[in-house]
Order: structure tokens, then sequence, then C-alpha cells
């Protein structure tokens, strides 16, 4: 018999720790990924994809697998998946803990412009034409064409398809980690005078922060979203000790 855990995943933190509890044979430990990537990195232990039909549905799945403890190491932004998490956890009575990253800190040059949300980000670029760098999802990038005026700049792992509705965009494709020498020759490349970014935290895509730091470029930060309150750890060692304290040994 062995501890069965899911981890909701997404992040470089849920391999991570994923991989870590694979090594430890009193865990059995599936990985839960939405299915937005059309090739995720392989990852170390068993994965399902797709969502699970809200917090009913990843309860009665809970219930099903006997799932003895629920990790949301979801990115800091999916956050109706922890909200779902929480309110599973609640109805099929199993333990849940939160592993997030600290979000990043401003540091003194840092010229950052911090907005609520996608919308707002878009204002924030103002009405004069400006060359902009983004490295959000479709979905989010939607409301730029509403600022057609802009030059836009846009990374993604899977291609933008179909491409926005703007006349001037530059796609390319490309996963992280991203270290700061390479995206300040990007930056540099392309003429980039602001950067519309999340605060993801975590070193993989802070490289872009830096180098904007270095090049006094702006960086317009969309905050993070409201999540639950939830226990939660901010590393994957805090989420090891964590979880050796809350399973009883076998
Ligand atoms: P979201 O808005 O919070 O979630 C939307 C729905 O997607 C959820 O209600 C759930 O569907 C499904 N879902 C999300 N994460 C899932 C998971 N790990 N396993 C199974 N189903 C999942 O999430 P999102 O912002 O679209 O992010 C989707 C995934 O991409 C997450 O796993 C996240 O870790 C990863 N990711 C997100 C971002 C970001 O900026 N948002 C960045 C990097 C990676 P049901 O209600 O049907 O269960």
């Amino acid at each position: 018999m062995k501890h069965s855990i899911l981890i909701l995943g997404g992040t470089a933190e849920s391999r991570q720790l994923a991989e870590r509890m694979a090594r430890d044979t009193r865990y059995a430990v599936e990985l839960s990924l939405a299915g937005r990537t059309r090739s995720p990195v392989e990852q170390p232990v068993p994965v399902r994809i797709g969502g699970f039909g809200g917090a009913e549905g990843l309860a009665d799945y809970l219930r099903m697998q006997d799932v003895k403890l629920l990790v949301d190491a979801t990115h800091p932004y999916a956050a109706r998946m922890s909200r779902n998490a929480v309110e599973a956890a609640r109805l099929a009575d199993v333990p849940v803990i939160a592993l997030r990253r600290a979000p990043w800190q401003r540091k003194e040059d840092d010229r950052w412009h911090d907005v609520g949300s996608v919308p707002q980000a878009v204002s924030a670029l103002g009405d004069s034409p400006r060359r902009v760098f983004l490295t959000l999802g479709r979905q989010e990038l939607l409301p730029f064409e509403a600022a057609p005026q802009h030059h836009y700049l846009i990374r993604s792992v899977d291609p933008i398809e179909p491409a926005l509705d703007v006349p001037q965009a530059r796609y390319m494709t490309d996963r992280g980690p991203f270290v700061e020498a390479d995206e300040m020759a990007l930056l540099q490349g392309n003429e980039i005078e602001v950067i519309v970014a999340k605060n993801s935290g975590g070193p993989a895509s802070y490289g872009k922060i830096a180098a904007a730091r270095a090049l006094g470029i702006e960086v317009v930060l969309i905050q993070r979203p409201e999540l639950p309150e939830v226990a939660s750890v901010e590393s994957v060692e805090d989420a090891l000790s964590r979880i050796d304290h809350m399973l009883l040994p076998l």
C-alpha cells in the first residue's frame, strides 16, 4: 500500500516535486495537467490530462482514486483551478496544500507599472505607438486587439493561432527557462520599449525582468489574482517536508 498523491501541475515546480516524490517508495504520485500545451515536456510520474469538470468533478476523482493528499502546484495565475482544488478537497475530505512561488520583489532600478488585469495593461501602454514585448497565452492576448497602434513581439510555447487582429505583430515560439543575457539581446534586437508580464515568480522567466532593469525598460506587471486561503509552501523542499509531516507512516 502506498499513499496516493495527486499533484495539480503545469509548472516546473510540480515536475520537480513529482520527481522527488517518485523516488520515495511510500508515495504513488499522479500529475494532472490541463492539456493546454501541445507537447508538454516529459514528466517523471504517470500523468492525466484535461479538466475534471469543476470542483465536484475533482472531488469525485479524489474519492475514486482514494487520494490521500492533494497538492495544488499550479501556476499562481491559475486561480480557478486553485479555488476548485480547495473546494474539492473540502467536499472529499482530503487534505490539500499549495506549492506557490513567491512573487518577484521590486528592486531599486525596476521601472514597474503595476496593473490589475490584462485590459488595464492594454490601457497602460497609452495611445502613442510603442514597441511591446508580450509573453502571454492566446486568451490573454485578445484584449491587445483593442490597441492596434502598437508593434508587438509575442512569445509563446505554442503558436498563436489564429493570429491577433493587429497589423504589426511578430510571433516566436520558445520554452523557458530564459536567461538574462539572451533576453537582453532579444529586447535590444527588437528595440523593445515596454514589456507586459505576469509576476510569475521563480527563476525561469525572471530573465526578461532583470534584462528590462539593466536596459531601463518599463515593465507593465499584471498583479496576481486572488488565491484561496490554504496551507501553502513556496519551495519544493518545503513541500516535501510538509507532506512528510502530513502523511502518517505506512
Ligand atoms: P485556470 O483558469 O485556473 O483553470 C481553468 C480550468 O482548467 C480549470 O477549471 C480546470 O478545468 C482546468 N485545469 C487547470 N489546471 C489543471 C490541471 N493542472 N489539471 C487538470 N485540469 C486543470 O487555469 P489556467 O490559468 O488556464 O492554467 C492552465 C494550466 O496551465 C494550469 O495547470 C497551470 O498550472 C498552467 N499554467 C498556467 C499559466 C498561467 O499564466 N495561467 C502559466 C503557466 C502554466 P475543470 O474545471 O474542468 O477541472
